[in-house]
C-alpha cells in the first residue's frame, strides 16, 4: 500500500469536511471517507453496529473508538484504498490516532497531508441549522450541534497540535464558495508538492 496520496480533513461539523472531501477525491481519484455516513448507513440499516452507535450519534457524542477503529481497519483494507484515500471525520480522538498511525506503518504507508478547514463556530452552528432544514440529519438539531462543537473541541481539536508537531498540518479558511474553498485547498496542497494525477 505504498502508492497514492493520503488525505486528512479535520474540523469541526459544518466546517464542509464532506463537501470538500467529495471535490478532493475527484481530484486526486481517491475514495473519500467519511466514517459518519458509514455509520448513518448502519443505523438506517439497522446493522449491529448501526444499532451500537445510534445513541451515540443521536446525542452528539464520538462513538466508542473501539467500534470506529475495527470500522476503519475494515475500510481501509478494502482494495480501492491501494492507491490512497481521504479520511473525513477521522481519526477524532488520540487513540483513533494512534491506530491509524499503527494501520500505515503496519501497511508500509504514511500520510501526505492533513487540511484543516477553518471555521468560526457561529458561521458553523448556522450552517448546521440550514442542514437541519435541508437533510433533516437527527444530529443536526441545535442543542446536539452544539454538544458536537464542544465534543470537537475537547477531543478532536488536540489532534491538530499532534499533526502539526509532524509537519502534517495546512490550515485553510473553510468560509466562502465551495469552489474557492477547493482551491484555496489545491493551491496548499500544489505548495506541498502534492498534485492531483
Ligand atoms: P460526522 O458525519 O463526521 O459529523 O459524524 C456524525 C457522527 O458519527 C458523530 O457525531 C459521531 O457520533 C459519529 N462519528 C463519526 N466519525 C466518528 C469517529 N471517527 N469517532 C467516533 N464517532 C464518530
Amino acid at each position: 500500500m505504498s502508492s497514492g496520496t493520503r488525505l486528512l480533513l479535520i474540523g469541526p461539523p459544518g466546517a464542509g469536511k464532506g463537501t470538500q472531501a467529495v471535490e478532493l477525491s475527484s481530484a486526486f481519484g481517491v475514495p473519500a471517507i467519511s466514517t459518519g455516513d458509514i455509520f448513518r448507513h448502519n443505523v438506517k440499516n439497522e446493522t449491529e453496529l448501526g444499532l451500537k452507535a445510534k445513541a451515540f450519534m443521536d446525542a452528539g457524542d464520538n462513538v466508542p473508538d473501539s467500534l470506529t477503529n475495527d470500522l476503519i481497519t475494515d475500510r481501509l483494507e478494502n482494495p480501492d484504498c491501494a492507491g490512497g484515500f481521504l479520511l473525513d471525520g477521522y481519526p477524532r480522538t488520540p487513540d483513533q490516532v494512534r491506530h491509524l498511525d499503527d494501520f500505515l506503518a503496519n501497511h508500509n504507508a504514511a500520510l501526505d497531508v492533513v487540511v484543516q478547514l477553518v471555521a468560526d463556530p457561529d458561521v458553523v452552528v448556522e450552517r448546521l441549522r440550514l442542514r437541519a432544514i435541508d437533510q433533516g440529519r437527527s444530529d443536526d438539531d441545535e442543542s446536539v450541534v452544539r454538544h458536537r462543537l464542544d465534543v470537537y473541541q475537547e477531543q478532536t481539536a488536540p489532534l491538530i497540535d499532534i499533526f502539526t508537531a509532524r509537519g502534517a498540518v495546512v490550515a485553510i479558511d473553510g468560509i466562502g464558495e465551495i469552489t474557492e474553498v477547493t482551491g484555496r485547498i489545491m493551491a496548499a496542497l500544489a505548495e506541498r508538492g502534492i498534485t492531483a494525477a
